[in-house]
């Protein structure tokens, strides 16, 4: 008789699973997705599409079509090719597993996206975290000192950085790409549409760049669509590690009906920039809060106590995320996804009783 005990790595019984609080009957403004759907009339026409899938055949390993297309809708430039992931979460594994030989590193700014560092334990790479500066912009001397100690296989730049929203100086990134010479830089722009600056032009430009991006920010979180572009010398040997039908008919169907309505999703974007202006100034104009600049659609907050802000909002059905624990830079401090703007309204209103208490 075996047990999971004796077979399971001992790291792995010791994790655990990544947690997803439930948001029954909450106010949903914990994990960065767009709080709009799609038109009425554009979801109709939607399901008729999908409505024409062939569900009984495996997808396209490499759909040419979608491929192309979603190669002109983001600008992607003519000499780079394009991987698609489960989510950008599968590429960042792929990346992992391609990466993994003996004795391997990882590095990237901390505090950073978790899945960094998650995805390269899985694969038995080593993982150094490079503290920010205290303000969240990046510490580029100290970064580079790690890339020339470690020559890390991976560096990763979150561009901008969740969960701190910090777009990094160009001249900072310029740098680090320059400096890693004998590592892949991998760019992560999960949050450009509100950004409004991105290096997917110049992916192309760099032997030792690739650009990475999600849709799911974008208002697509539930299909699971992530992209790399890159050189092709770089995304041909990360396609060997990819499951062969990673993506399904029915996201793939999907990105393909809503590539040519790209506007809907774009507006969404402009208006969510907007309303993160508008909370940020509000949040800012309470009593003992201290709001960082974002370039994402959330924004990083420094409260008196994040664990009581939690609780107030949650009081409120207010759902945020208390980031407080994840990173000693970030004691204290709470991360808000900018929602609608009755969301965002409600949001205020239960700080606002935090500032009274
Ligand atoms: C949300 C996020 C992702 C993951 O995106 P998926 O495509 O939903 O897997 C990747 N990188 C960063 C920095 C993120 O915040």
């Amino acid at each position: 008789m075996t047990t999971a005990q004796d077979i399971i790595r001992s790291d792995v019984l010791a994790m655990t699973s990544y947690p997803v609080p439930d948001s029954t009957g909450l106010i949903k403004l914990d994990a960065m997705e767009n709080p709009y759907t799609l038109p009425a009339d554009l979801a109709q026409k939607l399901g008729e599409h999908l409505a024409g899938v062939a569900l009984n055949r495996y997808p396209a390993p490499r759909p040419a079509e979608l491929l192309a297309k979603l190669k002109r809708a983001m600008n992607v430039p003519a000499r780079c090719d394009v991987l698609l992931g489960n989510g950008s979460d599968e590429l960042i594994s792929m990346l992992s597993v391609a990466c993994s030989k003996p004795g391997a590193k990882v590095v990237a700014p901390a505090p950073g996206f978790v899945m960094y560092e998650m995805s390269a334990k899985f694969a038995h790479l080593e993982f150094i975290g490079v503290p920010l500066n205290a303000d969240f912009t990046l510490d580029a001397d100290a970064l580079i000192a790690a890339i020339e100690e470690h020559a890390p296989a991976l560096v990763y730049l979150a561009y901008p950085n969740n969960p701190t929203g910090t777009l990094y100086e160009d001249a900072d990134m310029e740098h680090v790409i320059a400096a890693a010479k004998k590592s892949l830089v991998v760019i992560d722009e999960a949050y450009q549409p509100f950004a409004e600056k991105s290096w997917m032009p110049r992916a192309a430009d760099f032997d030792n760049v690739v650009v990475m991006r999600t849709v799911s920010k974008l208002g697509l979180a539930g299909i699971r669509l992530g992209y790399m572009a890159g050189r092709p010398e770089w995304i041909i040997q990360f396609d060997k590690v990819r499951p062969p039908y990673n993506i399904n008919v029915l996201t793939q169907a999907t990105a393909d009906f809503l590539l040519d309505h790209l506007d809907v999703l774009d507006a969404q974007a402009a208006e969510l920039r907007a309303e993160r202006a508008k909370l940020a100034r509000e949040v800012a104009a309470l009593p003992n809060m201290t709001v960082f600049p974002s370039a994402g659609n959330f924004l990083l907050v420094r409260v008196p106590d994040a664990a009581v802000a939690f609780e107030t909002l949650l009081t409120s059905r207010v759902l945020i995320k208390n980031v407080g624990k994840m990173h000693p830079l970030l004691a204290n401090c709470v991360r808000l996804t900018v929602g609608t703007a009755e969301e965002n309204a409600q949001m205020v209103a239960a700080l606002k009783k935090l500032a009274l208490n």
